[in-house]
């Protein structure tokens, strides 16, 4: 078991790592367990880890790479002291302060938590659908785009990530088929303009992939168009998968509240869980916006709204105390 630390930061997104900035220039010593790598967007560096060039977070007139831009966020933080831990957290205890948090067998403690864990990408649940996944079957263009070289390669889904996916496979793919559920795109008009303007992409409206074909690897999809239930088959290598997220809270149901989604809420216009001296930012709690700025916003609301929790306990305050449901 270590000391007890100020704070611990749980996630590592532009939520989790603009709140590392604050609290380490706070002098809070923040400890980032960042999670681990793996091909979902909850790895460190989040869902940006798994975009290609970011457009819209200001600052940047020519625009920055998802990676690039979260390597920055991080150095920045390290910079002023704050510490990384490449794990995921396994379990937590916020029934009582100091709060504990565990890697496995590994306990940390902590005065204030803040939340970040961010959202991962939905999957449509079919069969082998998780099996497929690095054979054929992805949720992020840039890590697996480049295999798909002069392939004719499909994307599920009809909002932004859907488009920004599809444009981007365009660079590798001979084709690029948009499957659509309905006749009339999510997406935001620009996205919607480019994809409609390039060459490389259909759509397929109205349908959904109900089958994916291939025995160790993605050989084509089976397609049903809904409006007259016509059954199909498209012969792609890949499936991108781009049909939205779920937030990661897994960990902390039964610990602090959640909406039926499992959005973790916060209280009026802070970063305030219902559980005093946690508090939670980004993708975890803002299932309407769900920007990398938002989220580095709400992620400096979280180290102000901690750091005046911590003032407001006194220097003093170590013993156990038992916390209450609400504050
Ligand atoms: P989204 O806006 O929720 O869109 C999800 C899409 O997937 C919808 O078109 C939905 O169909 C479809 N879908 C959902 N479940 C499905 C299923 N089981 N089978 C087939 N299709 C399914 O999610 P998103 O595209 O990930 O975007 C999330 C947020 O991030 C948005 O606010 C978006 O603007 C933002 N974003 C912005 C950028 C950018 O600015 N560059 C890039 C990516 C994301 P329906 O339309 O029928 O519901």
């Amino acid at each position: 078991m270590s000391a007890v630390r100020d704070v611990i930061i749980i996630g590592s997104g532009p939520a989790g790592l603009t709140a590392a900035i604050y609290t380490a220039r706070a002098n809070l010593h923040p400890l980032v367990i960042e999670g681990e790598p793996s091909s979902t967007s909850d790895q460190p560096g989040g869902q940006l880890m798994l975009t290609t060039e970011v457009e819209n977070y200001p600052g940047f007139v020519d625009g920055i790479m998802g990676p690039e831009l979260m390597a920055s966020f991080r150095g920045q933080a390290a910079r002023f002291g704050a510490e990384y831990l490449t794990e995921k957290v396994t379990r937590v205890d916020f029934s009582q302060r100091p709060f504990k948090v565990w890697v496995r067998d590994d306990e940390y403690q902590a005065r204030s938590i803040i939340v970040s864990t961010g959202a991962r990408s939905l999957m449509l649940g079919l069969p082998r659908e998780t099996e497929l996944v690095g054979y054929g079957v992805s949720t992020c263009a840039t890590c697996d785009g480049f295999f798909f070289r002069g392939h004719d390669i499909a994307v599920v889904g009809g909002g932004d990530s859907a488009l920004e996916e599809a444009l981007f496979l365009t660079k590798f793919a001979a084709k690029v088929t948009i499957v659509h559920r309905r006749g009339e795109l999510r997406a935001s008009k620009i996205m919607q303009e480019r994809a409609f303007k390039n060459d490389k992409i259909e759509f397929l409206w109205d349908t959904v992939v109900t089958e994916l074909l291939g025995e160790t690897k993605l050989e084509g999809v089976r397609v049903r168009n809904l409006d007259t239930a016509e059954e199909s088959q498209l012969p792609v290598t890949g499936l991108f998968v781009a049909i939205g997220h779920v937030p990661n809270t897994d960990v902390f149901k039964g610990q602090l509240d959640m909406e039926d989604n499992g959005y973790l809420i916060t209280l009026g216009k802070s970063s305030r869980t219902n559980v005093p001296g946690v508090f939670a930012c980004g993708d975890v709690q803002d299932h309407t916006y769900r920007q990398a700025i938002t989220a580095a916003g709400s992620g400096c609301m979280a180290a102000i709204d901690a750091e005046r929790w911590l003032e407001s306990l006194g220097e003093t305050e170590n013993e156990i105390v038992e916390t209450p449901r609400n504050w």
